[in-house]
């Protein structure tokens, strides 16, 4: 069994100068503040098992709602304040929180929904009311600690429970896979209602007693200027894209560094090598979802190669399965499986669903990928995004990955669309690089002699930009729908 989240924190805080937040709170008064606002979760008549919902901009204080949860049992529900209240009236109508803490500009937003709603300045100024020392009620590590729902790109989105074991063991392995000390500081500038900047993030730093630069946003000259400080970057592609947009991004500028790692969305090979030949990095690229917390990783020492996202984490199993729940001989493609202690414990409220996606205890991660004979394991996309054009698979990764090695192409994004003759016909979006003059035949033509003739794009659309969420995923579903027509009346 993994050492809980709260023990941890109480271990980092036994030292009383240990940094938690560069420039701001130590684990010392990290620990005080937690016990102030678990305090005031009690007083406000909060209790085990019950939930809070969270919807702020980006700023500290998540950090220690958050282990203040943890610390009452209370189950923590962070939502993205991207979200619409119209939006947001799903997760109040599905996970019922006992409260709801935001911005003080959505309040009456979400009070006129029903909710209980305090807004976050306020809770604040309740909890340092309250005195620092909390009684620590007794967790197992089966209980709930959060509650995360998935970015619902297809039908409605679904509360994903996480309990407090998946969180503690995934953030053991990943301490020790990435070499995590106390003398680290990691930079975040990622979101923290997402796992990538909540739990990756954050339970790293917290399980090595490193310290954080926590910045409220992604701003290339802030995050540039603060890399002089810091020894891990964790970063979406899209953050390592625009890095290297930027002229000040050299060697020197990471010269501090001893690690960039790279998940949530796919790195391009491209992006991978141009990283590498600008600053000496080689990015280490992982994965994983919502639902299984962090599944494989890059190695440490080993080749971190590009186009693949490693190895499964110690304690975590991967297998490839074909259509009809076969295991796949290694090499071959397929649906991705995972099982361990980082899987969470189902959907919120949705048993069924829940039962659909598992399969003799192995979660079907609805991603499809094949494990090479190193052991490596590529990403070949979302099943739901798998295209079978005249009959045959193609994989849009694959696609993808012919598309970017092309000169001139700087973003690409394959999709699948309803074509009279073949099903479904293979269509690529494409963003060009800056100044670059890309054209649809050149790159059909260019494609030729790379891509078997089933797999060749039947339209390559150029476009201004690809849409993504918060996290830089390409939103093929919104693609899908804008292009369904193309082929109506071939
Ligand atoms: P989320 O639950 O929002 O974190 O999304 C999880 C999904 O993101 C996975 O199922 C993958 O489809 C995708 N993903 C995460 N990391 C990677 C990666 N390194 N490469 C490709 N896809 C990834």
């Amino acid at each position: 069994m993994s050492t809980d989240v709260i023990a941890r924190l109480k271990q980092m805080a036994a030292d009383p100068g240990r940094v938690w937040l560069v420039g701001g709170p130590t684990y010392g008064d990290l620990l005080a503040q937690t016990g102030r606002l678990a305090n005031a979760l009690l007083a406000l008549g909060l209790g085990k098992g019950d939930r809070l919902l969270l919807q702020v901009e980006k700023c500290e204080a998540v950090l220690s709602l958050y282990l203040a949860c943890l610390r009452t049992g209370v189950i923590f529900l962070p939502v993205n304040p991207g979200y619409t209240v119209a939006e947001t009236a799903h997760f109040l109508t599905d996970a019922e929180p006992a409260l709801s803490v935001t911005d003080p500009d959505r309040v009456a937003g979400l009070r006129a929904l029903g909710a209980r709603v305090v807004d976050l300045p306020a809770l604040l100024e309740q909890a340092d009311g309250q005195g620092n020392a909390y009684g620590d009620p007794a967790h197992g590590p089966d209980d709930l600690a959060a509650i995360l729902y998935t970015s619902g790109t297809t039908g409605r989105s679904k509360g994903v429970m996480l309990t407090r074991e998946n969180l503690a063991s995934n953030a053991e392995a990943l301490v020790s896979l990435w070499r995590f000390t106390s003398a680290d500081v990691l930079l975040h500038a990622l979101p923290v209602f997402h796992t990538h900047g909540l739990f990756v993030a954050t339970n790293c730093v917290l399980y090595s007693g490193a310290s954080m630069i926590f910045q409220r946003s992604f701003q290339p000259a802030a995050v540039l200027e603060a890399l002089a400080q810091a020894t891990v970057m964790m970063g979406v592609p899209t953050f390592y894209t625009r890095l290297l947009a930027d002229a000040r991004l050299t060697r020197d500028a990471t010269a501090h560094v001893r690690l960039f790692i790279s998940g949530s969305a796919p790195l391009s090979p491209a992006t991978h090598a141009e990283w590498q030949a600008r600053t000496g990095h080689a990015i280490l690229e992982r994965y994983g979802m919502t639902e299984t917390n962090m599944i494989t990783s890059n190695p440490y020492d080993g080749a971190r190669r590009a186009g693949t996202v490693g190895m499964p984490l110690p304690g975590v199993d991967v297998r490839i399965t074909g259509p009809d729940g076969q295991v796949l001989p290694q090499g071959e493609a397929g649906s991705i499986e995972v099982r361990g202690p980082n899987v969470f414990k189902g959907y919120w409220r949705l048993p069924e669903k829940t039962a659909e996606e598992f399969r003799d205890g192995w979660f079907v991660t609805g991603d499809m990928g094949a494990i090479d004979a190193q052991g490596y394991l590529s990403i070949l996309g979302r099943a739901k995004d798998l295209v079978i054009s005249g009959g045959l698979n193609v994989y849009p990764a694959e696609v993808e990955a012919a598309l970017d090695d092309l000169p001139g192409v700087a973003a690409s994004a394959v999709i699948g669309v309803p074509h009279p003759d073949f099903g479904e016909a293979v269509v690529a979006c494409l963003v060009s690089a800056k100044g670059a003059l890309l054209s649809e035949d050149a790159i059909r033509a260019a494609l030729r002699d790379r891509l078997a003739a089933f797999k060749l794009p039947k339209r390559v659309l150029i476009l201004d930009d690809l849409p993504r969420n918060a996290m830089g995923k390409v939103q093929k579903a919104d693609l899908r729908r804008i292009y369904r027509t193309l082929f109506a009346s071939a």
